[in-house]
């Protein structure tokens, strides 16, 4: 009988539909904080985050829709600035979009968050907490002063690298920096970060970077945009020892929705992700002379004349992401990093920031409770913030 019972039970709830009502209460209640968002690649060059906008993934409207609490704006500095000594220019370029066009120009909307007690103070108000993150560790030019400085201005986590190997840590995006990691100064660095309670992101770094770091810094890590290896075999994401080993120290992996990052189909289909396809479409285009966008068009019409399908992630992709990383390293271990306008590839299902509802109806369809939820959506990355602050002594 009382097997009868558990089998009815679990059948009822295999089969339970989750209603609109249960999903917008849970997915409000859950407080979202994403911890990356390009959109600032867009400010910067005129885009008004205001506008109801036909292209790109992030506008106040579809944040709203999205249910936003708090939202991490990628101060991104590319690796071109490195050369005549620009990225310093570039990083207080990138810090003014989200300081002045994002936050400044809609106050009604936006108040930027410095604290955790901020995050919590201003989503009570109804507004949206704006923070920082700078992406690309050579936005410091080698000074701990500008650090210090970026700091001062907002800057509450920092990529130890982006895709370019910088003067003191390995990159996960070249094959020379994939063996290297922290030099002195490198750590010194990230002991700087812990005493200021900037939070020390290793998303993009090199293996090797990861396993410095994890060593050196006082605070739990995040990675503020990374996937598991284990189910999309690509650098940028990390294997499962990585991910145990952050969760042991109490650190975060926030997942990323980069169809690249999810599915190893999409990795595969992708110039990005797959060096040997990008070899074949290089050699084609040796001679190649015309814009980027008509190179962009002429690579694709070689990728169909060779068969290769681009292939996208689909929603069940980042939750069967999500699953794992608790499957291996707990409920506390995993956060949302989207990387909305920075990737040219959202899966099916989650195609834009307005659609998270979406990514709380499936976990819940998945089994998880309102608490898990609030745990993957909020609260493991305020753990980590909190004790990046309770390190630096506030
Ligand atoms: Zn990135």
């Amino acid at each position: 009988m009382i097997l009868r019972l558990l089998l009815f039970s679990t059948l009822a709830f295999a089969q339970r539909k989750i209603t609109d009502d249960e999903v917008s209460r849970v997915h409000k209640t859950a407080l979202l904080i994403d911890t990356h968002n390009d959109v600032t690649s867009r400010t910067v060059t005129g885009f008004d985050i205001g506008e109801n906008a036909a292209t790109g993934h992030t506008d106040i409207h579809r944040l709203r829709k999205g249910g936003y609490s708090a939202q991490f704006f990628a101060v991104y500095v590319a690796a071109s600035y490195v050369e005549g000594d620009r990225a310093g220019h570039r990083t207080m370029q990138m810090i003014d979009t989200v300081r002045h066009d994002i936050v400044g120009k809609h106050s009604e909307t936006f108040e930027l968050a410095y604290t955790t007690a901020d995050i919590e103070r201003i989503r009570k108000s109804g507004k949206i907490a704006a923070l920082m993150g700078i992406e690309g560790g050579h936005g410091i030019e080698d000074s701990l002063r500008l650090l210090r400085n970026y700091y001062a201005l907002g800057i509450r986590y920092m990529t130890l690298t982006h895709s370019n190997t910088n003067n003191w840590a390995g990159s996960s995006g070249d094959i020379e920096g994939r063996t290297k990691g922290l030099t002195p100064f490198g750590k010194e660095v990230v002991k700087e970060m812990n005493r200021l309670g900037m939070m020390v992101d290793i998303s993009h770094v090199s293996d090797k970077t990861f396993w410095d770091a994890l060593e050196v810094s006082a605070a739990p890590m995040l990675a503020s945009h990374s996937s598991a290896r284990a189910l999309c075999n690509v650098p940028r994401n990390m294997t499962d020892d990585m991910i145990k080993a952050l969760a042991k120290k109490s650190g975060v992996v926030q997942v990323n929705f980069a169809c690249s990052f999810l599915s190893q189909a999409a990795a595969n289909s992708s110039t990005f992700t797959n060096p040997a396809l990008r070899a074949k479409i290089d050699a084609a285009l040796k001679d190649f002379k015309g814009t980027a966008q008509e190179r962009r068009a002429k690579a694709r019409e070689i990728m169909n004349s060779l068969g290769v399908k681009r292939e996208r992630a689909t929603l069940a992709d980042a939750v069967a992401h999500i699953d794992h990383i608790v499957k291996i390293a707990g409920i506390d271990a995993v956060g949302i990093g989207g990387d909305y306008d920075g990737v040219d590839c959202t899966p099916d299902g989650l195609e834009d920031v307005s659609k998270m509802p979406n990514l709380t109806r499936a976990l819940l369809e998945k089994g998880y409770t309102a608490a898990d939820i609030k745990k993957i959506y909020s609260d493991n990355i305020l753990r980590v913030m909190r004790e990046t602050e309770k390190a630096a002594g506030r």
